[in-house]
């Protein structure tokens, strides 16, 4: 069984809704086809549902009227009989019915993740229509049945895979079945979601459970490039990357996969291929367990990073003081990135900064400590890099107009990570492209 996903640009026009129906169909065998929410639809939502916390019900209904009048155009490119338009008109109808119900009830973190989970939703059923309209043998199989988080926002693997097993066993006379990305129950029952861009990640967690064949993302570039193509004019895409040096870039920054998509696909080694909608002839990449060593294969950066500093004496010479300053970490639930540490400082590097302030309470307990704000890492992957020569010389060189705010090397043979301030940001990637893939 194949695992197909596509995101929202790949469903954001009728027309591309059409084309991603052709793509399903050619592709043979049975498939699990996972949708995004039309693109903007996400970030139209977080629009509403920041008005309504804000209390500005005006600007909340505003939004959704245009959204609306986007959904109403958008049916009327999709079908060609007017029976299915009346379908699909009902069924926008009813979820805008919904939506404002929602708005004008008690608004609150439960209703706003309600809100959310909208996109997937409307943009499954209007495919699972449009499929019908083809005389497709298809079904609509609700991610909220099967897709779960635990506590700590984990997805819940396991559950998820004995939840689908019965699930597609029901289903085994069917062609295409369809699923939404992104949203789930968490473990009060309630919906919420991946994060953003968490379709790929449902994705990989379908196909991980099910022990997939391949997991294709399919997105609107010919799969990973060597560099951010959002910042750096000249890249290409790379035709293999294995499954670490995949999950380093996409965790450190690269836009293509959510951060954690590699790890389900990694952990039953189903190997995960990156297609382009707009060109699927084109190539793009597979990620697997089969690498080629010692080569530079990509830059990445990642934005809004947090460096705490801490100073302690009492760290010459001690043992144990890294495992109390990690504690306060894991109490706060707070990932550390990345780590570099002298006989009297650690440094060390967060993505979410929602516990900072208790974190460096805390923290002050043990020495001095300084943060910093808003700074990026930079992120040199490669397989096995590390054990080479004349690697970190080639990084520096390349970055020998840029200050260097802290360097981690050698924890993974994949990578290089390195903080700058966000204002070398460009400066670091054009030049790394030009000095370690000699791109002018
Ligand atoms: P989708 O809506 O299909 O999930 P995304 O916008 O989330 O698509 O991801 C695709 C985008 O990721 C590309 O259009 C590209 O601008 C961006 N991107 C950032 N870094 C990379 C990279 N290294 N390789 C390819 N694409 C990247
Ligand atoms: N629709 C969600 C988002 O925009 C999930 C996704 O697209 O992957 O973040
Ligand atoms: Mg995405």
């Amino acid at each position: 069984m194949l695992v197909l996903k596509f995101g929202g640009t790949s469903v954001g026009k009728p027309e591309r809704m059409k084309k991603i129906a052709d793509l399903v169909l050619a592709t043979p065998g049975q498939k699990v086809v996972v949708l995004s929410a039309l693109s903007g639809t996400t970030n139209a939502l977080v629009a509403i549902g920041d008005h309504l916390m804000a209390g500005s019900q005006n600007l909340a209904e505003k939004e959704i009227a245009t959204l609306e009048k986007h959904y109403d155009s958008f049916i009327k490119g999709l079908y060609s009989s007017e029976a299915f338009l009346a379908i699909g008109q009902e069924t926008v109808s009813r979820f805008f019915i919904f939506m404002r119900l929602l708005a004008t009830g008690q608004f609150d973190v439960k209703s706003y993740r309600e809100l959310l989970a909208q996109g997937e939703l409307i943009s499954t059923e209007l495919f699972y229509q449009h499929l019908q309209e083809q005389k497709v043998n298809s079904r609509l199989l609700p991610a909220l049945h099967f897709m779960s988080i635990d506590e700590n926002e984990e997805p819940e693997l396991e559950k998820i895979e004995q939840r689908l097993k019965p699930l597609l066993a029901s289903l085994k006379n069917v062609d295409v079945i369809i699923t939404q990305g992104y949203i789930c129950r968490n473990h009060r029952n309630e919906i919420d979601n991946l994060k953003r861009g968490g379709s790929d990640y449902t994705a990989s967690l379908i196909g991980a459970a099910i022990r997939a064949e391949e997991i294709q993302i399919w997105t609107d570039i010919d799969g990973m490039h060597n560099n951010d193509p959002r910042i750096v004019k000249k890249t290409f895409p790379i035709s293999e990357l294995t499954f670490d040096e995949a999950s380093e870039l996409a965790y450190f920054g690269a836009k293509i996969l959510h951060p954690s998509t590699i790890v389900p696909a990694q952990k039953y080694n189903v190997p995960v291929r990156l297609k382009n909608t707009m060109d699927e002839k084109a190539e793009g990449t597979i990620i697997s367990n089969k690498g080629i060593e010692g080569t530079f294969k990509a830059v990445a950066a990642k934005d809004n990073i947090t460096v705490i500093n801490i100073k302690s004496s009492r760290m010459l010479m001690a043992y144990g003081f890294l495992r109390r300053v990690f504690e306060v970490f894991e109490q706060h639930k707070t990932p550390i990135d990345m780590i570099s540490t002298s006989e009297v400082a650690v440094s060390l590097t967060i993505d979410g900064i929602d516990n900072l302030d208790s974190i460096i309470t805390e923290l002050k307990k043990f020495g001095t400590i300084e943060v910093e704000k808003n700074q990026t890492i930079i992120c040199v992957v490669g397989h096995n890099i590390g054990k080479q020569k004349g690697i970190l010389e080639k990084v520096f060189h390349a970055l020998a107009s840029v200050p260097v705010r802290m360097v981690s090397c050698g924890g993974s043979n994949n990578n290089i990570s390195i903080v700058i301030e966000p204002a070398f940001k460009e400066r670091a990637l054009i030049s790394l492209n030009e000095n370690l893939f000699g791109i002018r």
